[in-house]
């Protein structure tokens, strides 16, 4: 872990990301490509020491009230979070402000800020966002080593159910061979309609690989699952998009599932969801 004071917190689209790099471990992810142009180590976390008073600095100087979305590239509640309390401090200048929040974690630790998480959205919103890829707790184990596993995220969205706070859940990726099935994907919409998600995130029954992280999953591949790179080889080649055979049947299980339930399962409209400001806060914020 190194500390860094950063130049800039919030993006163009009113994103932060507090830390850089990952120690969670997913043996997919996509942040370690090297697109990303990372100079360290991916699991030597670089942390924003100064985010809280970069975002302090910009939220106090902006006059419309909106959506402050974290958990993107990396995240927020990553084990150093516990002793550095940096996404506490800033979701409690997000509180300060007036402004709503949209966290995206696959921990556990997220439920240390349910007091303030539950503040902010009884004062305007804020919407918990919980990735889960793979119902099988020993798989889950294996393909999201440093984390918590699906069902403890399950609980976690039970907590945010019972303090009113809504939730969104990223269905994604799927490994193809791996967790690409219908009894994966069974399971976890069951916690989906018992948690009473908002929201499904799906971007397809698949992966995207590229350079950096293909490598990585490969070696993953090799340690777990005997032969498996050989087949993606044969079958993927460089592909960039690696889509499941079984996309189109599992997609229309999981549309048919939210269209039952009234979930947004459409990407663009969770996203519209995740941003969107109810508009008396929005108004607010002019005077
Ligand atoms: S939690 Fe996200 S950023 Fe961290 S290793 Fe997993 S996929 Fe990568």
């Amino acid at each position: 872990m190194h500390l860094v004071e950063a130049k800039g917190i919030l993006s163009n689209t009113n994103g932060i990301n507090i830390y850089r790099g990952c120690t969670h471990g997913c043996i997919y992810c996509d942040s370690r490509s090297l697109c990303y142009n990372m100079t360290h180590a991916f699991e030597d976390i670089e942390v924003k020491i100064n985010a809280p008073k970069l975002l302090e600095k910009k939220l106090a100087a902006k006059r419309k009230k909106c959506m402050i979305g974290t958990g993107s590239m990396c995240d927020p509640y990553l084990p150093a979070e516990k002793e550095l309390k940096l996404t506490r401090s800033c979701l409690e200048i997000i509180e300060k402000y007036g402004f709503g929040a949209a966290v995206l974690t696959k921990s556990d630790l997220i439920l240390r800020d349910t007091d303030i998480l539950a503040s902010i959205n009884e004062q305007t919103k804020a919407v918990v966002q919980m990735t889960m890829t793979t119902f099988d707790e020993a798989l889950c184990r294996i393909v999201e080593p440093n984390v918590c596993t699906t069902q403890r995220r399950f609980e976690v969205l039970m907590e945010m159910k019972k303090r009113g706070i809504p939730t969104v859940v990223w269905l994604s990726p799927f490994l193809p061979y791996i967790n690409d099935n219908e009894e994966n994907l069974r399971g976890l919409l069951n916690y989906c309609a018992e948690a009473d998600v908002k929201g499904i995130v799906c971007f397809g029954i698949g992966m995207t690989l590229r350079d950096g992280n293909r490598e990585y999953y490969y070696a993953a591949l090799d340690r777990h699952f005997s032969g498996l790179s050989e087949v993606y080889r044969r079958e993927y080649g460089n592909s960039y998009e690696i889509v499941s055979r079984n996309n189109d049947r599992l997609m229309r299980m999981l549309n048919d599932f939210c269209d039952k339930r009234d979930i947004i399962c459409d990407v663009q409209k969770c996203f519209g969801y995740l941003n969107e400001m109810p508009e008396k806060y929005e108004q607010l914020s002019f005077f």
